[in-house]
């Protein structure tokens, strides 16, 4: 597949780390029971560039490029109050000598602070130009409209990022991630027999489906929602998927059943702490050195945890881990990640 035709902006030297993580898989297997649990390997994707970087990175590879070619002076995204999508989004906009803005959707009442830590700090200390903070439920793609209109009265010019960068064009950095795997699986000499990976605004997910499918990588990819129950999130992810295939011009239509997640671990509610993920943040600090984040990867990791216990992988089936990023978050959550706060579970 050549990815070659469409522009792309380099945030990052080379690829990232394909690795086995094995004191942590010795940890895992010795709470899984009699069966024993698979062998757990990390692809490193909260190793890319931008300030730090994560999935989004891969994305805002081809929609920055799509701005640039666009005109644009400022980008505008979207996302929630610790979001790593508009902290990625602003990290690119500056390596370009663009302006960046956001909205803020507050999904939880009350839970943007200016002055909070994580990415909020970085916002700040990377400076943003603007921010405008909307309630739950607003229409985001609305929104982001009219900062791009009061920007064209100002005479510049603004270029939307969708929100999590998930749409055609920002899938393609999975899809691009699909390559870069097929070769360290052949270089490496690594067999996978399953990939696990975080599933929120679906470009992740859809991207490396399509970038699976695309380049007959017969790996299951087994999703883990963030916000979402499978009722809701496989069809989002299917859309993603099938828009990815049609920008590439695959002719293939991707099968309903080849998008498949897992629900529970998000709760009680996106972005909210929950005991599991802190057992899976302590984890990977602790056996691996490798910091996971609670909003996301935590509660991800949980969802590999959890169904490793439940016997769901074959004993010493080789499953990947894909680690999207999010540390900058840990720092708006300490209590929380150290346990010092009563959680649900
Ligand atoms: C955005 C994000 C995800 C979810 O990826 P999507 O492409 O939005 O589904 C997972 N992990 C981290 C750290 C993220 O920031």
């Amino acid at each position: 597949m050549d990815l070659s035709r469409f522009p792309r902006r380099r945030y990052t030297e080379g690829h990232t780390p394909l690795e086995f993580l094995p004191h942590f898989t010795k940890a895992l297997r010795a709470t899984c029971g009699p069966d024993g649990g698979p062998n757990v390997w990390i692809k490193r994707d909260d190793m890319l560039g931008l300030t730090p970087g994560g999935n989004k990175t891969r994305k805002l590879e081809f929609l920055v490029a799509d701005a640039l070619a666009q005109g644009a002076d400022t980008l505008i995204t979207c996302g929630a109050p610790q979001s790593n999508h508009c902290r990625a989004t602003l990290s690119a906009s500056i390596k370009e000598g663009l302006k960046c803005r956001f909205v803020i959707e507050e999904r939880v009442p009350n839970s943007y602070k200016e002055d909070a830590s994580g990415n909020n700090f970085l916002f700040r200390l990377l400076g943003v130009e603007a921010i405008t903070v909307v309630p739950a439920g607003t229409n985001m793609l609305e929104a982001m409209q009219k900062v791009a209109a009061d920007l064209a009265k100002a005479g510049r010019k603004g270029y939307i990022v969708p929100g999590g960068g998930s749409n055609a064009i920002g899938g393609l950095g999975y899809v691009a991630c699909a390559q870069e795997l097929q070769q360290q699986f052949f270089e490496q000499g690594v067999r996978i027999d399953k990939v696990v990976v975080g599933s929120g605004s679906s470009g992740t997910h859809g991207g490396l489906l399509a970038g699976f499918m695309g380049n007959h990588i017969n790996i299951p990819i087994v999703g883990i929602g963030v916000s979402r129950d499978p009722a809701d999130q496989n069809p989002l992810v299917h859309k993603e998927a099938q828009a990815v295939a049609d920008l590439l011009g695959l002719g293939m239509t991707i099968p309903p059943e080849a998008v498949v997640s897992h629900g529970d671990w998000w709760r009680p509610k996106y972005s909210v702490p929950n005991q599991a993920m802190v057992e899976a943040v302590q984890m990977l600090a602790r056996t691996e050195a490798v910091l996971l984040d609670p909003v996301y990867t935590g509660k991800i990791m949980a969802g590999l945890i959890g169904l490793a216990r439940k016997g769901f992988f074959r004993k010493d089936e080789n499953v990947l881990f894909l680690h999207t990023g999010g540390a900058p978050s840990l720092h708006a959550y300490e209590a929380e990640v150290l346990g010092l706060t009563e959680l649900p579970a």
